[in-house]
């Protein structure tokens, strides 16, 4: 993705639309990875960074707001998409229901002069006679439960913030969540929200075991909560040891002067509510809060990503109101992530996949942000320049959104005089052949790609890898099977059996028919990941997806030339030459033939349909959208549309987006055929995620936002 590089303020509508779009799409994929796949690759620095900057552009040209962009709608954890979720025992289909009032999310701030503007804002509106509420903001996966006749009657995830998932059954295996409520007074029903959090010990418990399982790791406990609510099997649920924190009451569940009332009565209810919350009276209180916690959270068993602070009068908080994403009446203040200095003993090179070689730093142990880092990266050559790191120096360790750290900085005052600097290898550390580093690349790469062990390995792991064959094996398994010469390239799998495997040491009965049940299943993995787990260079999933319905099957995309290899819209010069690099060796050529004979898919077939609301309309699309025109094109055809190039007499509607072509528009308006914009579509087919077609766009634009 290339980036517009001058500043927001000095853009001008042309690109700042340009740059809208580009950052929207940004966020989404962000957020995707984030709430359904529970693996964000993204820090949540930068993530709120870009979302600061669209929200500045978007203030610049309030014309260019969409009801669709990230600024104006949570991020959504339901999953639409079958099949993405870091756990396959994860289920895709919980029942979803509408909320009583929409789950919003919350403003937030790295910096206490806004917290002051917060201040200066509501007493604006509501004069000088409140309080705040102060709170730790968990980090975990929001939670609503109702209480009915003092039972727990229903949990539902915020989902999109209108509807979400019912995950009753899974919430009833939380041990500190009361299934029955104690104490008087409670109303007949109420909902309270709060934060389903997975601790420290019960993290590193979970990753210790997935790692012995060869499952990849959960990058951070947030992630892990999440991916574990969304369990099929509620006893496994009970095993993961989450617990719940409680932290607002709607006002229009239960009628109390203050929030913080409300939470006093629910506590005595038998509810988890925190009790870390101080009501403060100005922004001095505020600022101790925030520098008590930001040190002492390091103590809790759970992680906080902030401080909250509320508005506690209740009718204080019905004035201020909402704007469409979140509450006017509170603020989230986030800790940046956090760091710790630790000496540097060594750096290894690893070697990937794709040949590129890595330096990972290797650490005195150290505790950061509840897990004990050994290791981290320090990305290439001229990054370690840049830091002019040595061997001994204390550096400064960081986690971003990634389960990798990665080496922020150095303490060059700590350093030795004798400190040396260390030397980045001239040959592979696997199969000692000279690296190159090709012009334009920061990296060093090994460019024995068929021999290199540790190259071959990595593109056998890579093709068994959940978004590519998804075939239940780690990477130890590879391992054995790659170094007892058993499997070579991918097609090697294929032929084993189930014989051969128990003759293996560490193979059990049971071990082997799973691995051999998951490699006749990946014979149903579509022709799009099938593409992906070739492991081509630069061709990742998306880009794997867009040449496959492009070119509909191997055989045409073998035989494409450069120039038709162009024409996807996705495929650039460097993933164009690296394709015609691919297909020219024999030895993938004879692979895909093994692969074919046995029984992978390597067609595209007819996609299936979302729904068959735009059944029977041809709709012509012209113009910007929030999402690539191709994307487009496919979501009209998904709900059973056809898109046809040119308006005429069968042109049901004239889609336009920003910049719509006024030839087009002329033809339509002169053939009465009906122009609609992007949110009109939209509001014709069912959103994403939602199981019975009822919720869409206007639904949630009419939905009085209350609470959050
Ligand atoms: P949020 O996590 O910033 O804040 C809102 C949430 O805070 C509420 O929904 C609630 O679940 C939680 N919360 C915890 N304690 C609370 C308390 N005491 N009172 C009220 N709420 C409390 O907002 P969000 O909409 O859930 O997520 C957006 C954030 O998620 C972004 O700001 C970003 O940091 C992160 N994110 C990161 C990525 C990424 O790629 N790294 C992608 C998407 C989102």
């Amino acid at each position: 993705m290339s980036f517009i590089t001058c500043k927001s303020s000095e853009m001008d509508k042309n690109q700042a639309s340009s740059r809208i779009l580009e950052l929207r799409a940004v966020l989404w994929e962000n957020s995707r990875r984030y709430y359904v796949d529970n693996a964000p690759t993204m820090s949540d620095f930068e993530y709120d960074r870009l979302m600061r900057e669209l929200g500045d552009l978007e203030a610049q040209y309030p014309d260019l707001i969409t009801p669709d962009s990230p600024t104006q709608r949570v991020g959504s954890d339901i999953d639409a998409s079958e099949g993405e979720n870091a756990e396959p025992e994860t289920k895709h289909d919980f029942v979803r229901r509408p909320h009583k009032y929409p789950m919003l999310s919350l403003g937030n701030t790295y910096s206490i002069s806004e917290i002051e503007e917060f201040a200066d804002r509501a007493s604006k509106t509501i004069g000088n006679g409140f309080t705040y509420s102060c709170e730790l903001k968990f980090d975990g996966t929001a939670i609503c439960l109702t209480y009915r006749h003092g039972k727990l009657f229903q949990a539902l995830t915020r989902g999109d913030g209108v509807i979400g998932d019912d995950v009753t059954d899974n919430v009833r295996h939380i041990s500190n969540i009361p299934q029955a409520l104690s104490g008087t007074g409670w109303p007949d029903e109420f909902e309270i929200r709060g934060e389903i959090l997975m601790p420290y010990a019960s993290f590193d418990r979970l990753n210790k075991e997935r790692e012995a399982e060869e499952q990849p790791p959960f990058a951070n406990p947030r992630n892990a909560a999440s991916g574990s609510l969304k369990l099929l099997d509620p006893n496994e649920v009970a095993r993961r040891g989450l617990m719940c924190t409680l932290y607002h009451i709607p006002s229009e569940s239960v009628s109390f002067p203050t929030h913080d009332e409300a939470l006093t009565k629910a506590a005595s209810w038998g509810l988890p509510v925190s009790d870390k919350r101080r009501i403060c009276h100005d922004i001095n209180e505020i600022e101790d809060y925030i520098s008590y916690w930001d040190t002492e959270r390091k103590a809790l068993p759970y992680a906080t990503d902030g401080i909250v602070i509320k508005i506690n009068e209740l009718t204080y908080q019905s004035v201020l109101g909402y704007t469409a994403k979140s509450p006017r009446w509170a603020v989230a203040f986030k800790f940046k992530a956090e760091q710790a200095l630790t000496p540097l003993r060594s750096v290894s090179y690893q070697v990937g996949r794709t040949g590129a070689v890595t330096p990972v730093a290797n650490l005195d142990p150290v505790l950061l942000a509840g897990t004990v880092v050994k290791r981290a990266t320090l990305n290439n050559d001229d990054f370690m320049r840049e830091l002019d790191i040595h061997i001994g120096d204390w550096v400064y360790v960081e986690k971003g959104g990634e389960i990798i750290p990665k080496i922020t900085g150095v303490d060059v005052s700590r350093r030795s005089a004798n400190a040396q600097k260390p030397d980045f290898p001239t040959t592979c550390p696997d199969c000692g052949t000279p690296l190159i580093r090709p012009e334009g690349e920061a990296r060093y790469f090994c460019p024995n790609v068929d021999h290199c062990p540790t190259q071959a390995k990595g593109r056998l792991v890579h093709f068994l890898s959940r978004k590519a064959m998804n075939v239940i094996a780690g990477d130890a398994t590879v391992e054995q099977l790659y170094n007892l010469r058993l499997v070579r390239t991918p097609a090697d799998f294929y032929s084993l059996r189930k014989s051969s495997l128990l003759a293996l040491e560490g193979w059990k009965d049971r071990a082997a028919q799973r691995f051999l049940d998951s490699l006749a299943a990946s014979r149903n993995v579509t022709f799009d990941h099938v593409l992906f787990a070739l492991g081509i260079r630069y061709v990742g999933e998306s880009t794997a997806k867009a040449i496959a319905q492009h070119f509909k099957d191997i055989d045409s995309i073998i035989a494409a030339t450069r120039e038709q290899l162009l024409e996807v819209a996705d495929v650039g010069e460097v993933i164009a030459d690296s394709l015609i690099k691919y297909f020219s060796d024999p030895a993938n050529i004879e692979d895909i033939g093994r692969l074919k004979a046995a029984g992978l898919r390597f067609t595209m077939d007819e996609a299936a349909k979302a729904s068959e609301a735009l059944e029977g309309k041809t709709i012509v699309i012209s113009g910007n959208f929030s999402i690539s025109r191709e994307a487009m094109k496919e979501l009209i055809e998904s709900n059973g549309g056809r898109c046809s190039g040119s308006v005429s007499g069968k042109t049901d509607y004239l889609l336009a987006g920003t910049k719509p072509g006024p030839e087009k528009i002329k033809k339509a308006t002169e053939l009465q055929i009906e122009i609609i914009d992007e949110v009109q579509l939209r509001s014709m087919i069912p959103m994403p995620g939602s199981s019975n077609g009822d919720a869409t766009m206007t639904d949630i634009e009419e939905t009085e936002p209350t609470l959050f």
